[in-house]
């Protein structure tokens, strides 16, 4: 991490570290299984990731699997693949809910010490009974219950013996504290439902604010690092940890969470576009998943830098999603061969040049590093333009092509043109032009200027080619309740056009700059050899300033 990447976290290990605290820096990232990771877990996982590293320690991936009713296999493997492919090796591959057998024994080492009791109430009871912010509390009658009885109707609760809903472990903490997580908090629920690694083992599940510190205490997690929202848990956090017969005592810091513009981050938000086709999936790539920008063409790098340097804060933010695209387009600057595709084409025909030959261009793969070496490109009597760059009544200051205006031919002739064809629907099918021999690129010829350059693609060796462009999934800030309402039906336009004959070669997530159009991916699902796709990154330029 560079200097500027420094943060309050950073600062309190720093601190825990110089007081020997701890041994070893050691973090976990915990996603729940329950869909795929999107950019917001990209925040965290770098976050994890990159600190224990920096202190030598070392980073586990959990599953944070402890709600049975949501969570998939399916959502196991996609998570594993996506944190391998931003370049992270966890230390260890944990599962939560192979902790439940100790997690159960916690619970009953509660209910021996008089701390949890077992409630008959019900959810809605319950909450009557928990009172507000300005109101204390009232004890439930189930709180005097006996320890011994306590401890057979949660062996009960275990064997089956209840349905769902029926009864709750609880914490015997404070009905009257001023921090309602600490007023009697439920431990444990019956959820007869199969679990995706402990099949039907389980009818009771550990809530998420008793598992998640045992979690980081069995594994010996010392900062367990989560999102402001649980900050009000901490100090149940701390409860847990306090009671628990642990030798870990980890700390839970919270920090904000990313929001970007123009896109909603929840998983439950994304599982509806998925489960409503409003998106081709959770790799879509229109999607803000880990693996739709992967498929869109972003790079584990842009990623990783767009984390960096957001920042690690207590505030919330909202940040551009611009912000994302300009670290794509400093990762491939210099990377991306550059070519060029005409997206949209019409079909220019040079009158004046040889029929039946073609010559073969040299033009650089990248201008802006030579490195990267110099390729042969074709041209001819018939090449193809982008039908954008013709006007047959042009404004003032058009300086395309025109009747009787002259034009650079990227990497090859000046041309000017002087005639058109037009089908019975009065669209232009064809463009007549001459070139100038004299004007060839590279040959210093000076004599006169033109204001236009266009690129183009030779018609003889074009490859067709499908082109997907994309624009943002959600039109506005939509984090509301009908985001829905606010899906841009433009979000996805497809055109037909022409690559140079050297992309043939082109393989799945290669990734090249098109002259004036932007960053392209080849798409990994759908293009083939016979016919290749090429989803847009992001296009070249961005008022968007860092
Ligand atoms: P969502 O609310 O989007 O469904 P989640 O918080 O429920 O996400 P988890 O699988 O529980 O998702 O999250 C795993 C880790 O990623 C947690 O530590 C969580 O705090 C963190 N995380 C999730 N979303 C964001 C975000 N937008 N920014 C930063 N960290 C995030
Ligand atoms: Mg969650
Ligand atoms: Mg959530």
């Amino acid at each position: 991490m560079s200097e500027n990447n420094t943060h309050f976290i950073k600062h309190i290990v720093t601190k825990d570290m110089e007081e020997k605290k701890y041994e070893e820096v050691v973090t976990r990232f915990p996603p729940e299984p329950n869909g795929y990771l999107h950019i917001g877990h990209a925040k965290s996982i770098v976050l994890n990731f990159e600190l224990a590293d920096e202190f030598h320690g070392r980073t586990n991936l959990r599953f944070d699997d402890t709600n049975p009713l949501k969570e998939d296999k399916e959502y196991v493997d996609a998570i594993k693949t996506d944190i391998e492919w931003l370049g992270y090796e966890p230390e260890e591959l944990r599962f939560a809910s192979n902790y439940f057998e100790d997690m159960y024994k916690q619970a009953v080492s509660l209910i021996e010490r008089g701390l949890a009791y077992v409630e008959d109430l019900s959810q809605e009871e319950i909450r009557e009974l928990r009172g507000t912010l300005t109101e204390a509390g009232k004890e439930s009658p189930s709180r005097t219950r006996s320890i011994e009885e306590n401890l057979e109707l949660f062996e009960q609760m275990r064997q089956g013996k209840f349905a769902d809903g029926e009864k709750v472990l609880r914490a015997k903490i404070d009905m009257s504290s001023p921090n309602i997580n600490l007023r009697d908090p439920i431990l444990y629920r019956i959820s007869h439902t199969e679990h995706h690694n402990t099949g039907d083992t389980w009818c009771i599940y550990p809530m998420y604010s008793f598992a998640h510190p045992l979690e980081d205490a069995i594994e010996g997690v010392t900062h367990s690092l989560c999102t402001l929202e649980f900050e009000d848990q901490r100090p149940l956090y701390d409860w847990v940890i306090a009671h628990a017969n642990l030798e870990s005592t980890p700390k839970q810091i919270e920090f904000a969470r990313l929001n970007l513009t123009n896109t909603v981050m929840s998983k439950r938000k994304l599982k509806q576009l998925v489960d409503e086709n409003y998106v081709d999936g959770w790799d879509d790539p229109r999607m803000p998943t880990i693996s739709g920008l992967r498929r869109r063409g972003f790079t584990p790098e842009s990623i990783k830098q767009f984390c960096r340097e957001i920042g690690v804060s207590k505030a919330d933010n909202l940040v551009d999603f611009r912000m994302l695209e300009h670290f794509l387009r400093e990762d491939l600057k210099l990377k991306a061969p550059r070519t060029m595709a005409v997206l949209d084409p019409i079909k220019v025909i040079i009158t004046n040049y040889p029929e039946g030959h073609v010559e073969w261009l040299p033009a650089d793969i990248n201008p802006e590093n030579d490195e990267m070496g110099m390729r042969e490109i074709p041209f001819s009597k018939e090449i193809y333009i982008e039908r954008e760059d013709f006007m047959e009544d042009p404004p003032k200051k058009y300086f395309r092509l025109f009747p009787g205006n002259e034009v650079r031919i990227k990497h090859a002739y000046f041309i000017k043109c002087h005639d058109f064809v037009k089908d019975e629907n009065g669209k232009i099918t064809e463009l007549h032009c001459t070139y100038d021999p004299e004007t060839k690129s590279g040959s210093g010829f000076n004599a006169r200027k033109v204001k236009g350059t266009l690129h183009y693609v030779e018609a003889s060796q074009a490859v067709p080619a499908e082109f997907r462009l994309y624009d943002s999934l959600i039109d506005d800030e939509a984090e509301g309740n009908n985001f829905l309402d606010h899906v841009n039906e433009a979000s996805l336009t497809v055109q037909h056009g022409f690559v140079e004959p050297n992309m043939k070669e082109a393989a799945p997530n290669d990734k090249f700059q098109f002259f004036r159009h932007g960053y392209f991916n080849v798409d990994p699902q759908d293009s083939t050899e016979e016919k290749l796709i090429f989803n847009r990154i992001v296009g070249l330029k961005s008022s968007f300033k860092l």
